[in-house]
């Protein structure tokens, strides 16, 4: 989609630190990370938010949480999976991402 960061990132036209790719995912470090560990796993295809999600996503899904799955095996102690929909949640960039946090101990329930 024009005009989408994270849609360029996964073009490889902005650049990012990245972790992990597969055909369909890409995962990268957060450009202001709030944990020791803080990934964002994204669909190559745009979809803009957990909202637009149906039963045909079934595979993109699960290669979300298998991405989602490796990065954590750097977190021994634990790590949590967020993804945040709309403006009461604090979506900031309009495409899906599964933020990947540890290394440290998470509050909870989160702000
Ligand atoms: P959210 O607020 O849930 O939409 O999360 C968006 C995340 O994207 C934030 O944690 C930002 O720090 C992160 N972010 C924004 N721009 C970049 C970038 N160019 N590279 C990596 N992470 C980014
Ligand atoms: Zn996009």
């Amino acid at each position: 989609m024009a005009d989408c960061l994270f849609c360029s990132i996964a073009a490889g036209t902005i650049p990012a630190d990245v972790v992990l790719e597969t055909d369909d995912v890409l995962a990268f470090n957060d450009i202001n990370p709030a944990a020791p560990t803080h990934v964002l796993v994204i669909p190559k295809r745009h979809v803009d938010s957990a909202a637009g999600l149906g039963p045909d996503d079934a595979g993109l899904l699960a290669a979300m949480f298998s991405a989602a799955a490796r990065v954590g095996e750097k977190c021994p102690g634990g790590w949590r999976l967020v993804t945040n929909v709309g403006p009461d949640a604090g979506q900031s960039v309009i495409h899906l991402h599964f933020h990947i946090l540890g290394g440290r101990a998470l509050g909870w329930p989160p702000g």
